[in-house]
């Protein structure tokens, strides 16, 4: 058989740009097939909608949004820069220690506080009223240049068009300055097996069909890993699927407004362990905004024009595993009761942090519940070992999917550091092949 490369990386996402530029700095020869293109960095909301798949419009089959970045960089494009890192012990079950990895990504990434004039005033003030209130707010890291960065933006979800925020086409760009090759729109749709090992992947470009063959392969596709392990007979995969509901709340406050600050650079991790959530300040775009208001209803409408003098503070929960993949294009995701429950215990708790602040009771919205990191499709212990190898040999799954279980909090600061974790280990089974 054929072997064009030593590494095929599917999905361009934070774990596969990181696997890939881990390996090409040791001379591996690693293609990248990523299905989206290079949608530029401009900061609008046209630019936003195109780096996600279906313009950010995907429902499960009950309905339910679930945003999916597919684009070059995948959803570490549209992030918040908001960083959290890997708890210690949090996969010590799992015989998975992050701590090596977690602080090379930081320094790696430039993760580090922001300056409080690029906080803002209005993050700030909500810090300041909900420590009155007797809430644990907190400043959070990010991983944003504070020199490229400026103040009262806050387009960072939106593609940060000054370069400021880390993403993983910083990785990619490495990685092909290294050496790798990158193929863009190719969509991956099988594993080639031979003898019970992963020989290389097959799949779809402009139109025509293309085969790469390597030595290993790495699934880093998102939901998509578990239609071709599906494929490939593994028919566990997709079965059981997170998003960590998120909720936001937003309220007209006299002399703030949410719309060009930082968005989640205060909040809490306070309710987490008992509550299953935590809270940051974030609220959407205008064009999210006004589909959202418009799927409340008519009477929901008048809220538009206000949209720039709203303050919002978004719930983010552990969900259940409830989620189920059908085909390539289908998947359902159900709100189960005990996820409703946890997104209201938060939505209490961000009504009375804005009410303090100042808001008119009136004025609260509360926006219908969105999933932002599709995960846990593909767990580490079910579907993939703790080195992240599936039960075809050399064949590996390695981004939010093997996620053991819902987070409910920001994810790329965890998977480049697991990312990292398995370029270390691919690099020793190729030296012993
Ligand atoms: C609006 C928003 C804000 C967020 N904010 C934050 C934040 O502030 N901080 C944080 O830590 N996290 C944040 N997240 C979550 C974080 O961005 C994601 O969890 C993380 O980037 C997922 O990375 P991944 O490696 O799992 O892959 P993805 O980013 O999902 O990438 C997968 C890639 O694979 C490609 N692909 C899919 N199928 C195929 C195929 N068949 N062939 C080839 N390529 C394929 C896709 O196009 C995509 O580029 C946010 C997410 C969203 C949507």
């Amino acid at each position: 058989m054929q072997q064009d490369y030593d590494v095929i990386v599917v999905g361009t996402g934070a774990s596969g740009c990181t696997v890939a530029r881990e390996l090409s700095r040791t001379g591996k020869q690693v293609l990248l097939l990523e299905r989206g293109g290079r949608v530029k960095h401009v900061g609008n909301t046209i630019a936003m909608a195109r780096m996600a798949k279906n313009y950010g419009l995907t429902l499960s089959e009950e309905k339910n949004a679930v945003v999916f970045g597919q684009t070059y960089g995948g959803a570490s494009n549209l992030t918040a820069g908001c960083a959290l890192p890997p708890l210690p012990g949090m996969f010590d079950s799992l015989g998975i220690d992050l701590s090596k990895e977690a602080e090379e990504a930081k320094e790696d990434m430039g993760i580090g506080l922001m300056p409080d004039e690029l906080i803002g005033e209005t993050n700030l003030r909500l810090l300041e009223v909900a420590n009155d209130l007797g809430y644990s707010w907190q400043k959070i890291e990010k991983f944003i240049d504070p020199e490229k960065c400026i103040q009262d933006c806050g387009d960072c979800m939106l593609g940060c068009k000054r370069g400021a925020k880390w993403t993983a086409r910083i990785y990619g760009d490495e990685a092909i300055e290294n050496g790798a090759e990158l193929l863009l729109k190719a969509k991956v749709e099988h594993v080639v097996v031979e003898n019970g090992k992963a020989v290389g992947v097959e799949g779809i470009r402009k139109g025509k069909k293309f085969q790469y063959f390597s030595k290993i392969v790495v699934l880093s596709a998102g939901l998509m890993d578990a239609f071709i392990l599906r494929q490939a007979g593994i028919e566990e995969a997709g079965s059981g699927l997170a998003c960590d509901w998120l909720q936001f709340v937003g309220g007209i406050i006299p002399g703030m407004s949410t719309a060009k600050v930082s968005p989640m650079a205060v909040g809490t991790l306070e309710h987490y362990d008992t509550d299953g959530f935590i809270l940051t300040q974030a609220f959407p775009t205008f064009s999210q905004f006004g589909l959202a208001a418009i799927s409340l209803g008519p009477s929901y409408l008048s809220k538009i024009p206000g949209f720039k003098k709203y303050t919002g503070i978004m719930v983010k929960i552990r969900d259940e595993l409830n989620g189920n993949m059908i085909s390539d294009s289908k998947f359902s995701k159900p709100i189960t009761e005990r996820d409703r429950q946890r997104l209201g215990k938060g939505i209490d708790i961000i009504k009375k942090i804005l009410l303090k602040a100042g808001a008119d009771e009136s004025s609260l919205i509360t926006l219908s519940p969105t999933g932002a990191h599709p995960c846990a499709s593909c767990r580490i212990g079910e579907v993939v070992d703790s080195n992240l190898e599936t039960s075809i040999q050399n064949l590996f799954c390695c981004d939010a999917s093997v996620l053991p279980t819902s987070l409910g909090k920001p994810l790329v600061w965890i998977l480049v550091s697991l990312s990292k974790r398995l370029a270390g280990h691919i690099d020793d089974r190729l030296t012993k092949m």
